[in-house]
């Protein structure tokens, strides 16, 4: 540790993320299912995978299906063992009572009784994890305040919407007051003005200053919402930081493909024949992402540099296509998933 964070109290919520204590810590961690009863036949789900999460970030696990971020999550919770390496939670090894202790989780489908109401689910969540009820309802309604659910406490669980019961999950995995919240996929299954709602409670979350460790398919909640993530692809770790740098990184790779994301992005409206807007783009890998009836398209692609871009602008001046606007766009998560896990 450096002389600034000794200065700090590891506690302190204003500190700068990269002088706090380390939440999670992956080494090496590997994972091997063996299927089958007589030739055990051996799936490597993780492999080597490393990195570090640190108290107080919003962390992204990102992958395809089958990357193995159920797994990695699974190990963490001690619900299944590693093959090799190892991983620890707040200083404590993974899957042990001392570090589990120390978690809140919202798995992917909790189910709460439906004839419960908020106030009594938060009540049988927490005799489930040992909690006195006394400590249960002093903590209720300062977290259903937290997750906006207060003036529905006494409602049954079946009146409430798929974002409440969410929400409510979320309250019962901060009933102990955890630092460290591990949620599974939180927003899938909810409508935009949910998934909005949950975006604002991670924030406020994040502001008391718990970890979120969050795994999710939805890059651009990750985006919105994340510091910084990891990339799992057949269990293997291909990228791990800040989300905004993910685009630099994308660049800095040696491109494999003629269509990776080297070079500027842009986006184009343009108006003409579709013939003609073919004709103008001929040569150049493009996506058409909007065609309204009228003749009005918008376009993306790549192009190597400035000197591309007058060049196409006027093939397609010459091709009688009327340009409405040109951008640079910046590359998104989605576009940086995409190329890293094909
Ligand atoms: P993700 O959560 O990213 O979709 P998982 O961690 O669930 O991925 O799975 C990673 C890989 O491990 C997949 O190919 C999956 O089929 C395999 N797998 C998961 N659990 C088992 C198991 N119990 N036995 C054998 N293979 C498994």
């Amino acid at each position: 540790m450096n002389t600034k964070a000794q200065l700090m109290s590891d506690n302190d919520a204003h500190a700068p993320v990269e002088t706090k204590p380390l939440a999670i810590v992956a080494e090496g961690l590997s994972k091997t299912y063996s299927e089958g009863t007589i030739f055990r036949k051996k799936f490597n789900a993780l492999k080597e995978v490393s990195f570090q999460v640190r108290e107080g970030e919003v962390f992204g696990l990102l992958g395809p299906n089958g990357a193995g971020k159920t797994t990695f999550i699974k190990i963490l919770l001690g619900i299944i063992g590693k093959s090799a390496g190892s991983a620890s939670l707040l200083g404590k090894p993974a899957g042990s009572r001392a570090g589990r202790r120390m978690v809140g989780y919202l798995p992917e489908h909790l189910r709460i009784p439906p004839h419960l109401n908020a106030n009594s689910a938060l009540e049988y969540y927490g005799n489930l994890s040992n909690l006195p009820s006394r400590t249960v309802r002093t903590k209720r309604t300062e977290l259903l305040q937290l997750v906006g659910l207060a003036d529905r406490a006494n409602d049954r669980c079946k009146k409430y919407s798929k974002g409440m019961l969410q929400r409510l999950g979320l309250a019962q995995a901060m009933l102990h007051e955890p630092r460290l919240l591990i949620l599974d996929e939180p927003t899938d299954g909810l409508d935009p003005g949910a998934r909005a709602e949950m975006r604002q409670i991670i924030k406020r979350l994040k502001a008391t200053g718990v970890t979120i460790f969050l795994n999710s398919h939805l890059l651009q909640e990750v985006e919105l919402v994340c510091d910084r993530v990891a990339i799992l692809n057949e269990g293997q770790l291909r990228y791990c930081g800040n989300v905004s740098d993910i685009g630099d990184f994308i660049k800095s790779r040696p491109s494999e493909t003629d269509d990776a994301l080297d070079g500027l992005l842009i986006v184009l409206e343009v108006t003409g024949d579709p013939d003609a807007v073919n004709a103008g783009f001929e040569g150049q890998t493009f996506a058409v992402t909007e065609h309204e009836a009228n003749g009005n398209f918008t376009v993306k692609l790549t192009v190597a540099d400035q000197a591309a871009i007058d060049e196409l602008v006027d093939r397609l001046r010459d091709a009688n296509i009327s340009i409405r606007s040109l951008r640079r766009e910046r590359i998104t998560l989605e576009d940086a998933f995409l190329e890293i896990v094909k």
